[in-house]
């Protein structure tokens, strides 16, 4: 007998209508003779009125507590289906994250799962039952209840698919799969069939909101395949697997963009062995993540440009430890712009294609679209332009790439 992993997002649970709906579709399966095990987000907006409430609370939550506080809404959700479940004769039961247990580290507020004890759900449903797991939750080896990270439950799937052993992991949500751009933006993105897990990897870190690139990670390392569909339509997903599965006639696959980056540029900085590192060794030290790189040719040979970006989130601290370090930085002056934008194109079939990476930037140039910064892997560029810019730089792309 086949065995599932189900799992329902936010917006896939949002209403007791959508909770009901989403209770058919576990049925209908559930009836084809299959043993599900189903985890569920929090319905929407509750994690994020309780995270207001935290901030009303306190600027700095105990970590703990506040697992313990946004932890909730799935336990609210997980019974809601079950009773849902229940009420169209299904045997079903819900179990939060310390009753199974999911055992996790005690990195609060993003932890990682250590391993999950299967011999209680995997009695109930040998025995017919629909088990349904609030997502985003575990419990540390101190007893103490943890979450997996904004977005958590997509972790949760992905890990329950691994212990559990299920045959297929389903991601449910608002949309019929990966796109090859955000189709809010630009109307000709189209729907991936197939993407690889290293190609999702970067489309999620870049800003792609479909799954949580932690969870992506986590099913690349596992090797666990992941349909991502919608709720609310028949459609085939995308399928998220290994390359090898997958026929490349792009060179990109798809094109993400983020508005979370920030710039930053010290001007004038003494041009010698050793300044790069201290530049880049307090920011280091107080955790603030530097992304793109650019160091400008000193004519003379005395002093350069140092560009960097960052979090926008981080930008006045890196400021404030740029400034409070100046006494052995040697540069003339430091300016910053938060209205950029990273817009980048991924594909693994750019691996075995020359010339993709001029192509891009020559058709940012036809449209006068200036770049600040690139940055670039195997399988991704990555450019940095004015935010204005975002959807004209996207739609350009889209069509010299093929995608239109
Ligand atoms: N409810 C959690 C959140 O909003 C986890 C999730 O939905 O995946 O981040
Ligand atoms: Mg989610």
């Amino acid at each position: 007998m086949k065995r599932l992993t189900l799992k329902f997002g936010g917006t896939s649970v949002g209403s007791l209508e959508k909770i009901q709906k989403v209770a058919g579709i576990i049925k209908k399966k559930h009836q084809e003779d299959k043993e599900i095990i189903v985890v569920v987000s929090a319905m929407s907006g509750v994690t994020n009125d309780l995270t207001k409430k935290a901030n009303l609370i306190s600027k700095s939550y105990d970590p703990k507590e506040q697992d313990v506080l946004l932890s909730a809404g799935e336990q609210i959700s997980s019974s809601l289906l079950s009773a849902a479940l229940i009420e169209l004769g299904v045997k079903a039961r819900s179990w939060m994250g310390w009753q199974i247990p999911i055992l996790t580290d005690k990195t609060h507020t993003s932890s990682r799962v250590l391993k999950i004890k299967t011999d209680e759900v995997l009695n109930f449903i040998s025995n017919g039952g629909v088990a349904v797991i609030a997502g985003f939750q575990g419990v540390s080896i101190e007893n103490r209840i943890t979450t997996l990270g904004r977005g958590g439950s997509d972790l949760s799937a992905v890990v329950i698919a691994k212990f559990f052993e299920t045959d297929s992991c389903e991601i449910y949500t608002d949309v019929e799969g990966v796109f090859t751009t955000d189709p809010s933006i630009h109307a000709k993105a189209k729907k991936i069939e197939k993407i690889s897990y290293e190609e999702m990897l970067e489309m999620s870190s870049l800003g792609a909101k479909i799954m949580q690139p932690v969870a992506v990670q986590a099913s690349m390392i596992n090797e666990i395949p992941v349909n991502v569909s919608s709720t609310f339509s028949d459609d085939e997903g995308t399928k998220i697997t290994s390359e090898s599965e997958i026929n490349y006639k792009n060179e990109v696959t798809g094109i993400a963009y983020s508005k979370n980056d920030a710039k930053v540029t010290l001007v004038g900085v003494v041009d010698k062995p050793g300044v790069a590192a201290d530049i880049f060794e307090p920011l280091g030290k107080n955790n603030i993540n530097i992304d793109m790189v650019i160091q400008n040719i000193s004519s003379e040979g005395k002093k350069t440009d140092i560009t960097f970006t960052i979090k926008r989130t981080d930008l006045s601290k890196a400021i404030k430890i740029v400034e409070d370090s100046s006494k052995h930085l040697n540069y003339q002056k430091i300016i910053h712009d938060n209205k950029v934008a990273k817009v980048s194109i991924i594909g693994a079939g750019m691996i075995a294609n020359p010339g993709v990476t001029y192509r891009m930037f020559r058709s940012l140039a036809d449209k006068k679209i200036n770049i600040l910064a690139i940055s670039t892997s195997e399988i991704k560029i990555s450019v940095l332009v004015h935010e204005d810019r975002t959807q004209e730089a996207i739609k350009a792309l889209h069509k010299t790439f093929g995608l239109d």
